[in-house]
């Protein structure tokens, strides 16, 4: 059962669009695979939906003179029927280390480049354009692990399929685990994971060696 979720904070302001890209669809993936979080959104989209209604503001728009104007935009959009059309989202199946994956639907349409491979770590960078955060298709083969590290900004994993561990526990599919730079840990693949992750930046490595692990934080920012 997934037992980590986005803050009522998060899902209010994926509700109002007010999310990073990167983090509105790491909250839609979630969403579609969390039935709980589904009904959250939809109550909180009634509670907005609600109010954009009552709101008196729009009323003033309706009122404005300038509306007139403006309405010949609005009855293009309303009379233009591409619009209503409705596109089925074809799944889209990935390979990672001869291992057969489904991509969650929001990341179906949305380009990722190849893999490239450290060990038992493969990344393959999700082509959001969003400022400093990077968002990455990330597997850990079976038996691997990342070294344990904080984080200088932070770091969201959202679990699509497989299972870790680390110190706090062990996660599965659907888990959205957001950690900072209070959090040390050091994830554990059994049997292999593909993860989404979002890192806003290079991860720290607490132990020696920290020199030799560089390479492996920049690989996986
Ligand atoms: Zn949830």
């Amino acid at each position: 059962m997934i037992k980590h979720h986005p803050t009522d904070e998060i899902l209010s302001q994926f509700v109002s669009a007010d999310l990073p890209a990167s983090l509105n669809v790491a909250v839609a993936i979630h969403v579609d695979m969390c039935p709980c979080c589904k009904s959250k959104v939809a109550a909180l989209e009634a509670t907005k939906a609600n109010h954009v209604f009552t709101d008196e503001s729009i009323e003033d728009i309706l009122d404005d003179e300038d509306f007139e104007g403006s309405s010949a935009l609005f009855d293009a959009i309303t009379m233009d029927e591409s619009i209503d059309d409705v596109y089925e989202v074809q799944p889209k199946n990935i390979s990672v280390n001869e291992q057969d994956y489904l991509l969650p639907r929001s990341l179906s349409r949305i380009a990722h480049s190849k893999f490239m491979q450290m060990g038992k770590l493969s990344r393959s960078r999700v082509a959001l354009d969003d400022g400093p955060l990077r968002s990455s298709l990330l597997h850990i083969a079976a038996g691997g692990e990342i070294p344990e590290h904080t984080h200088t900004g932070f770091e969201l994993t959202l679990l699509l399929d497989g299972e870790f561990s680390d110190e706090s526990g062990d996660y599965v599919p659907g888990d959205f685990i957001i950690l900072d730079g209070r959090h040390d840990h050091t994830p554990i693949t059994k049997e292999g994971c593909l993860c989404f992750t979002v890192v806003s930046s290079a991860l720290h490595f607490n132990k020696g060696l920290s020199k030799l692990l560089n390479p492996i934080g920049n690989f996986i920012y």
